[in-house]
């Protein structure tokens, strides 16, 4: 099903398949569009993916590519079903899709993936990103394997371990006085004074393409079924709402059946304009100033945000906020149940997982879906001070010792 035009998301006027993200006419955002999948034969469908690669370009029918490739392949992460957390909460069935498993350890390797490949189809050389920190890690590295030249805009706050994970590709990095708000303003701008493909401005309908592979990967592996409902942290909103762009298109084209799952968005208190407008019944959001450990997604004027809102209300869902404490919390909880060590991002998605199951929105026979998007190595000073070791001498009598104590004081 090829793409067929950029099409504008209010207006729906179309434009040609080139590097662009703004409708002429009346300033909304353009999205990519497909010809139409119903009708389509869904058996071989299924048997193109399933005899595809196992990664994102196994669902090239669905992305707007014509030659798909990557030298660093993303997705095909493992979705694992987390019983011990789900007894720990009180859900009935629990999976956590864990897409810290990609190859810069966020889920930001399948934007990137997809944004540069059209990148290389329309003949740019050098690729670029304003990036609360994981975007800029995913387009140093594939920029580095692809032998393209990168620039990529950070805040200068960023997580160390996020700067160094990303310096190391070689890539030119800017760490700009502001914040990710101010990162993407100033981008804006040089995007109309280079000649560059910035991954998630000029590229954007292409790039945000790249989140619906998360829930084929999801509706794939739990057997071409889909969950009931989907819980996903918002930064721009992009990710939460393509996932149902993604289960949509499957039901379109006969791949998947029932319907769309019920969407849970997750959020930092200290950046929540997105749960703040849920709460309140607005259907806009009131931009805010980001300040919260949950980095990744500290978006304070999110451009999809009447989108995510219009998803939460539609499929029965919500949107809400957790606190930095409770995101330290999340990210304890997830890995002491699961073994998976999250970023603060996979904190944010735990933490309102829990607030869900203890509100009670969740039933009993629901099969739920947690994604979580990031790694824990990148956010590390949020374990910090959270344990203790026993510092012992080397002799068994001095662990003896120490244990006691331990046992004592416990
Ligand atoms: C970018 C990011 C998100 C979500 O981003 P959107 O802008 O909402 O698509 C979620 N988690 C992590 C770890 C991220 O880096
Ligand atoms: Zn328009």
């Amino acid at each position: 099903m090829p793409p067929e035009a950029l099409r504008c998301k209010e207006c729906k006027t179309e434009y040609p398949l080139d590097a662009r993200y703004v409708c002429e006419r009346c300033f909304g955002p353009l999205e990519v569009k497909y010809a139409s999948r119903s009708g389509a034969d869904a058996d071989e469908l299924k048997r193109r993916i399933q005899a595809g690669p196992h990664s994102i370009w196994r669902y090239a029918d669905f992305l707007p590519v014509e030659h798909p490739s990557s030298a660093l392949a993303a997705g095909w992460t493992p979705l694992i079903r987390a019983d011990r957390l789900a007894a720990e909460l009180g859900i009935g069935e629990l999976w956590v899709k864990n897409d810290a498993a990609n190859p810069t350890h966020s889920f930001k390797d399948r934007v990137v993936a997809v944004a540069l490949a059209r990148a290389l189809e329309l003949g740019f050389k050098t690729i670029a990103c304003a990036s609360t920190g994981n975007l800029a890690n995913a387009v140093a590295a594939h920029a580095a394997a692809a032998g393209l030249e990168s620039y990529v805009f950070i805040p200068s706050d960023l997580e160390e371990q996020k700067v160094l994970a990303t310096g190391i590709y070689g890539t030119n990095m800017v760490a700009v006085r502001g914040n990710y708000d101010d990162v993407n303003r100033l981008c804006t701008e040089l995007s109309g004074e280079h000649e560059w493909a910035f991954v998630n401005i000029n590229m954007r309908p292409y790039y945000a393409e790249g989140s619906k592979t998360l829930a084929f990967e999801i509706a794939e592996q739990l057997g071409f079924q889909l969950p009931d409902r989907v819980v996903a942290p918002i930064a721009s909103g992009s990710l939460f709402t393509k996932l149902a762009r993604g289960f949509e298109e499957w039901l379109e084209a006969g791949l998947l059946e029932g319907s769309l799952p019920t969407f849970n968005g997750a959020q930092a208190e200290g950046c929540a304009p997105v749960a703040h407008a849920f709460r309140d019944g607005q259907d806009f959001c009131r931009p805010v100033k980001p300040e919260t450990i949950a980095k990744s997604l500290a978006i304070g004027n999110p451009a999809d945000g009447p989108y995510a809102l219009d998803l939460a209300r539609r499929s029965g869902g919500a949107i809400d906020a957790v606190s930095d404490d409770e995101i330290r919390d999340g990210i304890r909880l997830l890995a002491q149940t699961t073994g998976i060590f999250t970023e603060t991002a996979g904190g944010v998605t735990t933490a309102v997982l829990r607030k869900l199951a203890q509100r009670g929105d969740i039933g009993p026979q629901e099969r739920v879906v947690a994604v979580i998007t990031g790694e824990g190595l990148k956010t590390l000073e949020c374990a910090r001070g959270t344990f203790e070791a026993w510092e012992i001498d080397p002799n068994a009598n001095s662990f003896e010792q120490a244990r006691e104590r331990q046992l004592t004081t416990a």
